[in-house]
């Protein structure tokens, strides 16, 4: 199914904004720092470095630099971005490919306003609103010979866990209050055929940016209400919104191919350091779910970037494993790590160049996904054709009907066409009225015959309007499926003029341009300096001195710089270590409370049957108990206990008590059956033989005491009660054999 197979790094683009209101004040008395004025990051987008000053470094350090795909300072514009890095990921993701673009940094360095931005001002929109109108753009003006579905879905996580923004519970109008209603989480599956997927995730499919923009609006809505404070919510969940792109067209074989592109467009929580903000207890143990994807997501990019750890550590989360196609698998990935430019996040920002800087390493296996099983517009395409081919057997009948030779059903359906259609039913129904007119006007005809004719040709009106009904039907079920179809060059109207397009062109050509200049430039850098001290050729002793003392100070203040490097690297690690402890202490501290509590007040008995019941399900990370009911049996009665068998002779089990104070004619609650005493049986008990042995019990014993009217009630219902026994034997328990009517004074020498 791979068509195109080749490795290509995630490119990685750096985007700082402008300093904000309370930064700018903050930074009114500061002369010029070497970042600008008040900042600390220094951009050249011509090269595509990146130089960061420390605040507090000492007087004559050097910043620390970095090279990127591309670089976009603060007066660059949301266009520069979408021309220059996105739009080729979004032609791609046309052609069949994977995508994806994710934010990564800070909160309040524009990992949204990149994203979104501000959607009302088309020079602030961000890279989602431009993907919308791109891939509809893109659409309409591809060739006719295609065709395409385009499916949306959009879900977010938060606290770990998957929620479905388009969930239409969430959005039925009969849910009151969707701030009370609960989101339903979803689970992560995988399947060979299109890698790690959300189970169950709604799918919307999209006939123009219209209707997709709206699906934004509804999940966001549902996403604002997480918690009470916007900003807070923003930056403790991670959002995904994916397009599924599916385009049909005829292939070198003459035959159709289905090509599937998803673009996943993802916006992530802040990467702060949740120490940072100073929480504790609770909300630290919060912040350390809300973290964990994070931090997985970091491993992730070490182990990838380190080539050398086999284990990529995806399932530690639910993001890294949503991610796991897009980092080092079968996509095209774009990263867009965002920064602020203000002195009081140096170490932030440093930890967002480093992480950056790192996932510029990772490899990617791009190939376009050639008819996957899975594809909808296939059954679209199967279900369309089907309903076609009925309407078409339909209209043949009805052409056959009225003799007349047009060609088959066109399945227009334009007003024309439907005007037409009307039309011959009119013709039809009339025919029929006019026949049945003449029938009762025929005087040939007896009356009876006219009653029969008169009938059937009623019969036959039912039967029409039945049939143009059920045409209704499916006509209107296929103009629904076809509507959905977008179909290239035609569905979609263009309205930018032939100017405009070429306008586009020229920018994206100019967008093209410069990042190849930026590739021979970094190129030329490296090389410059591996090869001038090659061609350097001394003409004294006393130039070459010279030449090679500039030398070493150049590989003295680099080794400085490598050196800076270890220590901050070290420092880092230290840091999150002492972090990782502290949180495992909080942890621990927790589990033996837990403990304490289990073992003083849980009996061990329970506590075991727990226990035993309990196993961990990796796939969603959680303990689980097992079924009591094993699973081969859990059919139609899992829920069901199976019935404990009774004793021999009773319908339902009864303890070993209870049949030895039955037997003693104790307390009438031991009788489990037949408790009801009903004189049917009047004749005298002298027939019944029980199973006991007179000879053991003695000779003046007497079974059935005549005086002793209770006994005899008692012998009578025993009687009764073993009616229903197949064969009267003695019951056996482990400490003795009681005959069931015994008399009560006879029992312990029966029982001997
Ligand atoms: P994040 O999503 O990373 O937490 P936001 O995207 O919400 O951050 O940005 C924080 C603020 O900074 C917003 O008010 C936004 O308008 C502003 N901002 C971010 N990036 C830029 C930029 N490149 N140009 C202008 N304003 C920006
Ligand atoms: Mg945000």
């Amino acid at each position: 199914m791979s068509k195109v197979k080749s490795s290509e790094t995630v490119k990685v683009v750096i985007r700082c904004r402008p300093l904000n209101r309370k930064e700018e004040a903050a930074a009114a008395g500061v002369t010029r720092t070497p970042g600008g004025v008040g900042g600390i990051v220094e951009m050249d987008m011509r090269l595509g470095q990146v130089v960061l000053w420390n605040p507090h470094g000492l007087p004559g350090e050097p910043g620390k630099t970095f090279t990127f795909d591309s670089v976009y300072d603060p007066s660059s514009k949301q266009r520069d971005l979408y021309d220059e890095t996105v739009r080729p990921l979004i032609d791609s993701v046309l052609d069949g490919f994977n995508g994806t673009i994710f934010a990564y940094g800070q909160t309040g360095t524009g990992k949204t306003y990149t994203m979104q931005g501000v959607w009302l001002e088309p020079e602030r929109r961000g890279v989602i609103p431009n993907a919308f109108e791109h891939v509809f753009t893109q659409i309409s003006r591809s060739s006719a010979d295609r065709q395409y579905l385009v499916r949306a879905s959009y879900l977010e996580i938060y606290r770990e866990e998957i929620r479905d923004l388009l969930d239409p519970n969430m959005h039925a109008p009969h849910v009151p209050n969707v701030h009370t209603h609960t989101h339903r989480t979803l689970e992560l599956r995988e399947s060979p055929e299109s890698g790690v997927y959300v189970r169950d995730l709604t799918s919307c499919v999209c006939k123009s940016v219209k209707e997709i923009q709206e699906l934004m609006n509804l999940g966001n809505q549902v996403r604002s209400v997480g918690a009470t404070d916007m900003n807070e919510h923003s930056s403790r969940s991670h959002t995904l919104f994916l397009i599924t792109v599916e385009c049909s067209l005829p292939g070198p074989d003459g035959r159709q191919h289905i090509r599937v592109g998803r673009l996943n467009l993802v916006d992530l929580a802040g990467s702060e350091r949740q120490a940072k903000t100073g929480v504790h207890g609770e909300r630290l143990k919060e912040a350390a779910k809300i973290n964990l994807s994070l931090s997985a997501l970091g491993n992730v990019i070490s182990a990838l970037a380190d080539g050398r750890s086999g284990h990529v550590p995806y399932r530690d989360s639910k993001l890294t494993r949503l991610l796991q196609d897009s980092l080092g698998g079968n996509a095209k990935t774009v990263m867009v790590a965002t920064l602020g430019p203000a002195p009081q996040h140096y170490e932030e920002t440093l930890t967002t160049l480093r992480y950056a800087n790192r996932a510029k390493n990772i490899q990617n296996q791009p190939r376009v996904n050639e008819d996957p099983k899975d594809a909808l517009l296939r059954e679209f395409q199967k279900e369309i054709a089907w309903l076609r081919a009925q309407l078409s057997h339909r209209e043949g009948r009805g052409k056959h009907r009225k003799e007349e030779g047009e060609e088959g059903w066109d399945g227009e359906g334009d007003e024309e066409g439907e005007e037409k259609v009307e039309k011959e039913r009119m013709l039809q129904e009339g025919r029929l009225e006019e026949e049945k007119e003449a029938i009762r006007e025929d005087g040939s005809l007896l009356a009876e015959e006219k009653q029969r004719l008169l009938g059937e040709k009623e019969r036959m009106m039912g039967d029409l309007k039945k049939e143009w009904d059920a045409t209704e039907q499916l006509t209107a079920k296929y103009k629904a499926m076809e509507s959905k179809l977008l179909v290239g060059g035609k569905n979609i109207m263009d309205h930018t003029n032939e100017q405009q397009k070429t306008l586009e062109i020229r920018r994206q050509e100019i967008a093209e341009q410069s990042r190849r200049e930026r590739e021979i430039q970094q190129q030329v850098m490296v090389q410059d300096e591996e090869t001038l001290e090659l061609k350097e050729t001394f003409s004294s002793l006393q130039q070459e001195v010279e030449a090679k003392t500039k030398k070493l100070k150049k590989l003295y203040a680099k080794l400085q710089c490598v050196k800076a490097e270890i220590q901050d690297v070290n420092d880092e690690h230290v840091r999150s270590r002492q972090e990782l402890e502290q949180t495992q202490n909080q942890l621990t501290r927790e589990l033996k409370f837990k403990y304490l509590i289990i073992e003083n007040f849980i009996p061990l008995e329970e506590k075991n049957k727990i226990m035993n019941r309990l196993t961990f399900d990796p796939e969603e990370d959680q303990w689980k108990f097992t079924p009591l009911v094993p699973a081969e049996r859990s059919g139609q009665f899992s829920q069901m206990k199976k019935r404990p068998a009774s004793a021999v002779g009773y319908k339902r089990p009864i303890s070993q008590y209870a049949r030895v104070s039955l037997a003693m004619g104790a307390h009438s609650r031991y009788r489990a059956e037949n408790i009801m005493f009903l004189e049917l049986d009047m004749t005298h008990p002298t027939n019944v033989s029980l199973d006991h042995r007179p000879s053991e019990v003695g000779p003046n014993y007497n079974p059935y005491p005549t005086d002793n009217v209770p006994h005899r009630e008692r012998a009578a219902r025993v009687r009764m009660s073993r009616s229903w026994c197949q064969t009267p034997r003695a019951i056996t328990s482990s400490t003795s054999t009681v005959s069931l009517a015994t008399h009560s004074t006879a029992t312990p020498t029966a029982a001997q």
